[in-house]
């Protein structure tokens, strides 16, 4: 993990399953901790941008859906009322470690343009330069499939390289990358450090995660490889336990590191 401990701007992306419990209501003691933890390296001289889903999940839980929705109109309108309801609660949350934060919400189509995508790295930089901590979704009222990111994991690693971050930081429900699953074997082993995202690699990899959210290992495999194209790494880290990431800015070996700051490739196209 040498070197990580120094990243000065680091985008944190946060998953549903982090953040709520399985009915979809919010995890007041998980999202206090992440808030508190977040804060405190921000005071530590840290720039963070943090990446949340979890606008479907809580919508879920506000309007009293009994399952996540599988229509779009319907995930559209879970989105409009969850994240309205997460803005606030990260508002309030920051507010009491006197923290400003900011919503930024993204289309496909806005970063495909160069001249709308410029307008949001320069968006970034001030707020930023501002020390506000900025927001980041998919804007899922507007988003419909064919102009979709699709998941969270891979809109922070975009978001990482429209904000120029020297660390992606995936909040995960599992501590890290196994060997084999280790719901299923209890000699499964985490592997420290992955240099790059093989073939053999994808095949250690499960298939979707939870009910709220949407991703697993395998969009976290395509958002460690893009990252490390775009020249910074990325760790997977235990999203029930934020605090991991003191460890992590400690210097101390947690959760699944991929590429590196010496090996990232920095092709910054
Ligand atoms: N944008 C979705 C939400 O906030 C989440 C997508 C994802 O978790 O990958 O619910």
């Amino acid at each position: 993990m040498s070197g990580l401990k120094d990243s000065k701007r680091i985008v944190v992306k946060v998953g549903t399953s982090s953040l709520t419990y399985p009915n979809g209501a919010l995890s007041i003691r998980r999202i206090e901790l992440l808030v508190k933890v977040l804060a405190d390296l921000k005071n530590s001289g840290k720039e963070i941008v943090l990446v949340s889903s979890g606008a479907i999940g809580v919508g879920v839980g506000e309007l009293g859906l009994r399952e996540r929705p599988s229509d779009t109109p319907t995930k559209q309108a879970c989105a409009a009322v969850g994240q309205c309801e997460l803005m606030y609660i990260y508002d309030k949350l920051f507010a009491e470690h006197r923290h400003k934060v900011a919503q930024v919400l993204l289309t496909q189509d806005t970063i495909k343009d160069d001249y709308r995508k410029t307008n949001v790295t320069n968006t970034f930089e001030r707020l930023l330069e501002l020390g506000v901590v900025p927001i980041v979704n998919e804007n899922d009222t507007v988003s419909v499939e064919e102009i979709e990111f699709g998941d969270n994991d891979t809109l922070s690693a975009i978001v990482g390289k429209l904000c120029n971050t020297q660390l992606l930081v995936i909040l995960s429900d599992i501590d890290g990358l196994y060997d084999k699953d280790p719901h299923r074997y209890p000699d499964a082993k985490m592997i420290p450090y992955v240099p790059s995202v093989t073939q053999e690699i994808r095949e250690l990899a499960g298939g979707r995660g939870s009910s709220l959210g949407t991703g697993g290992m395998v969009t976290k495999l395509n958002a460690a490889e893009l990252a490390n194209g775009y020249g910074f790494p990325m760790v997977i880290l235990n999203g029930q336990k934020p605090e991991a990431l003191y460890d992590l800015f400690d210097g101390k070996t947690v959760g699944t590191q991929f590429g590196s700051l010496q090996n990232g490739t920095g092709s910054d196209q």
